[in-house]
């Protein structure tokens, strides 16, 4: 008898998450030098970490043969100032993906469901197939923004967690503050609200979720330093709730869920406001030159909040096939339901020159 025929059926049918192509990989298929890869797949800050979260990982070295804070105190602190709520209405996790398993963690079963927008960020059906609960997608409108409408018309007794992301990823629409304050209004108690917010810092105006977490209500804010901040590598993302919601969320979590280096990176990187000011104006500059191409070449595109923009190249899969086999990796869509299009992170000034170069090259 093999050991898989005990397995939760459930888990052996799980698609696992596909992460974007890593460099060094492509670097190997190509016979190339990983210098001169360019990779614009996973939404990575394209300036770097800032220096001084390289800083505070290099003072922290020497320090590793200690346990980290398993209650991340320093940090926790720092990310309930800044968010302007208590400390204990903060949760850490190895990532904001670690935020989001630990939610199911404490909420899914096989008779719960989950609801969510059609071409949402993938973890939450890996997520919602790991606990064998039934994903339910709502259409986008037709400008490509959520809607909450269709949110709530999708909700049953059996719904316990509604993502609603913002600016949402591959698309890069948004919520307004109206519509949101609009679907609080009407949301039913039973469902825990989850506004992921990892790409809040690239959108302009973004909407005041954080009230709801101040008045109690059943809702969870997830940012991450993956992106803006630029510690993808290191995993580290938060959760910020109402103390009943983080306290399900810590029974869930591993004692020592962030290492030290994550820690100190992370709080270095949240005091380092000159770094995310630079990125985002990086962003936007990036954004406008990528429009400006698109148009030019007749090309549709969704416009984005994001640090990446969807755009319509025909046969999605072999652009990307053919972009790859000149050293620039982009993301396919085909996984998300959008065949025809490819997404681009926005990258440095050169590294999108050339992105845009090889795009015209394969089309
Ligand atoms: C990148 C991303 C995250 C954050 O991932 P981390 O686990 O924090 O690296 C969360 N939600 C969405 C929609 C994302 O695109």
């Amino acid at each position: 008898m093999s050991i898989e025929s005990f397995a939760n059926q459930h888990v052996l049918e799980l698609v696992a998450y596909q992460p974007g192509k890593p460099i060094e990989e492509t670097a190997r298929e190509l016979g190339l030098d990983p210098h001169d890869i360019v990779k614009l797949a996973s939404n990575e800050n394209p300036l770097g970490p800032s220096p001084k979260a390289v800083e505070a990982v290099a003072r922290a070295a020497a320090g590793v043969n200690i346990y980290p804070d398993g209650a991340a105190f320093r940090l926790r602190s720092a990310i309930a100032e800044f968010c302007g709520v208590e400390f204990d209405q903060t949760v850490v996790g190895t990532g904001s993906s670690e935020v989001i398993e630990l939610m199911c963690h404490a909420l899914l079963n096989p008779q719960a469901e989950v609801v969510a927008a059609r071409h949402a960020f993938s973890m939450y059906p890996v997520m919602s197939q790991l606990f064998g609960s039934t994903y339910v997608e709502v259409p986008n409108k037709p400008d490509w923004t959520h809607d909450l409408n269709g949110f709530l018309d999708a909700v049953t007794d059996r719904t316990r967690i509604i993502f609603i992301t913002n600016p949402t990823n591959p698309v890069g629409t948004v919520v307004t503050q109206q519509e949101i304050d609009e679907f609080m209004d009407k949301v039913p108690e039973h469902v825990l609200v989850c506004f992921d917010e990892a790409y809040r810092e690239f959108s302009d105006n973004p909407p005041d979720t954080l009230k709801f977490v101040r008045e109690g209500r059943n809702v969870i804010v997830l940012r991450t330093f993956s992106k803006a901040y630029g510690l993808a590598g290191l995993r580290v993302g938060y959760g910020v709730a109402p103390e009943h919601v983080t306290g399900m969320l810590h029974k869930a979590r591993a004692p020592f869920n962030l290492h030290v280096l994550a820690q100190e990176a992370a709080l270095a990187a949240l005091a380092d406001a000159e770094h995310v000011r630079r990125t985002v104006e990086n962003n936007a500059a990036g954004m406008r030159f990528y429009e400006d191409a698109f148009r030019e070449m007749g090309l549709e595109w969704i416009p984005s909040q994001g640090n990446f923009i969807l755009v319509k190249v025909g046969q999605g899969r072999k652009v990307f096939d053919d972009m790859l086999a000149r050293g620039v990796i982009v993301r396919a869509q085909d996984g998300y339901g959008l065949p025809e299009w490819i997404r681009i992170s926005i990258g440095t000034p050169a590294e999108n020159a050339r992105c845009l170069e090889v795009l015209r090259e394969v089309l």
